[in-house]
């Protein structure tokens, strides 16, 4: 059976359609693999564990963790969107929080998977807001607030976001090569999985003689989709 990745699906109230896609996802090709590997932005916004009783947050972990019950493993990722997920959450999905990036033996295949905005290093502006927003001491001040105040500035922060994102160029919003590069070398030159820049594609890097698979996965934005693997190899698949 093969093992499934998928990232930036982005669920929001707002967007019923996508939501109902990935429901039907974890019920029938994901029931089928070995394992699901949701690699960051499963959300659109997260602002905490205890967010739980809200209607989507709760079906969503509903879904995974029968999932997970029924034999696919699951594991989780954060992105920027869902950088708070945590372990309260992944329980409640019979989930495995991942780190990022990690390396993972992929049918015998030596596999880094990560998110991706890390990637990102052309784009200053972002690499200082993920700082700040990875620091612990200013996770913990905002999850000190209550759930309102957190919804109502994560509202803000969003509307910031797309708003920076309109001034910035496609290139600055895409993986630095030089950061790619750098990676794979620290990591002995892996496949590479990764989300973030919703370019879907495969692309070969040689680094240093080596030449290393990245694969790049599709947001949900307009339709769904994930890349199956096994011991053959990797293919993306839309749906
Ligand atoms: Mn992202």
């Amino acid at each position: 059976m093969p093992t499934l990745f998928i990232s930036d699906l982005h669920l929001a109230p707002e967007r019923p359609q996508i939501t109902r896609q990935f429901l039907h996802f974890t019920r029938s090709t994901a029931a089928g693999a070995d394992a699901l590997y949701i690699l960051g932005d499963l959300f659109e916004y997260w602002v905490g564990d205890d967010d739980l009783e809200d209607p989507l947050n709760g079906t969503v972990s509903a879904a995974l963790s029968a999932l997970a019950d029924s034999g696919t493993q699951v594991f989780l990722m954060r992105g920027n969107r869902d950088v708070l997920l945590g372990t309260g959450f992944a329980s409640r999905c019979h989930a495995t929080l991942l780190e990022d990036p990690v390396m993972v033996n992929l049918y015998g295949t030596a596999t880094l998977l990560s998110h991706g905005d890390a990637l990102c290093t052309d784009d200053v502006d972002y690499q200082r807001f993920r700082l700040y927003a990875r620091d612990p001491g200013n996770q913990q001040k905002f999850l000190a607030q209550s759930l309102e105040a957190r919804r109502e500035q994560m509202r803000g922060m969003r509307a910031q976001s797309e708003a920076s994102k309109q001034q910035k160029t496609e290139t600055i919003m895409d993986v630095a090569p030089a950061a790619v590069e750098a990676l794979l070398r620290n990591h002995s030159y892996p496949r590479l999985i990764h989300g973030h820049t919703h370019r879907p594609a495969r692309h070969l890097h040689q680094v240093e003689g080596h030449a290393c698979e990245r694969w790049v996965l599709n947001d949900w934005y307009e339709t769904g989709g994930y890349l199956r693997c096994d011991a053959a190899g990797c293919t993306a698949v839309l749906t």
